[in-house]
């Protein structure tokens, strides 16, 4: 699937700017800066895919892009989130959009909610996860720029992440490594996305 052509498909600031539902979506979500625009880049083997951010929080928009041939997947780059000077309307009309893009969605197959491993998981990280298990729909967790951090200090954070997430009804009990700087987990994470559509 990977190897196909990629292609941006649309923007979508509302429900009712979204593509017609006839193609598996997986969705990434995460923090602003966590790291979300250089592992879709790292992930399709593409440069400039997404667009690493300039201003943190500033895209409120779900991004598509069709990969494959005959299309047979799109990733959906969620906008970032918990970004700390957003104001409260824009941080309102992010809930909404995810929370109705999550919730009406149904070739959604999965999202992976991205988590810097040097931060582990904050308490904004909990309110989405709190969205995804009320709506019912599935996650999983990646960790992101693990190069910036020992191997001993990882394996602490790994236990930790995987410890609470499996208190979770919707999230996968299985965690995820990467460092899209480094290629490590980028394997991994393919056919993780490949075994949930
Ligand atoms: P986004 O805001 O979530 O899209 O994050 P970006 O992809 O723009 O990354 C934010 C910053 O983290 C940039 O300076 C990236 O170069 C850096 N970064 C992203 N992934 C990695 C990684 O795997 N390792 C390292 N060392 N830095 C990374």
């Amino acid at each position: 699937i990977f190897a196909g052509p990629i292609q941006f498909l649309k923007s979508a600031p509302s429900l009712d700017h979204l593509p017609s539902p006839d193609v598996p979506e997986i969705a990434f979500a995460g923090r602003s800066n966590v790291g979300k625009s250089s592992l879709l880049n790292a992930l399709t083997g593409r440069t400039s895919l997404a667009r690493t951010s300039v201003t943190p929080g500033r895209t409120q928009e779900l991004n598509f892009f069709d990969i494959g041939q005959p299309l047979k997947l799109r990733l959906v780059d969620m906008p970032g989130y918990g970004f700390a000077k957003a104001p409260k309307d824009m941080v309102r009309k992010w809930r909404y959009l995810v929370n109705d893009y999550l919730r009406g969605r149904q070739v959604l197959k999965r999202t992976l909610v991205l988590i810097d491993s040097r931060h582990g998981i904050k308490d904004v990280d909990r309110e989405v996860f709190e969205m995804l298990d009320k709506a019912a729909t599935s996650y999983r967790i990646v960790l992101t720029k693990t190069d910036k951090i020992k191997a001993t200090e990882l394996d602490a954070v790994y236990a930790a992440v995987g410890d609470e997430v499996r208190k979770r009804p919707a999230a996968h009990p299985d965690v995820i490594s990467t460092s899209s700087e480094k290629g490590m987990g980028i394997a991994e994470l393919r056919a993780a996305v490949i075994e949930s559509i």
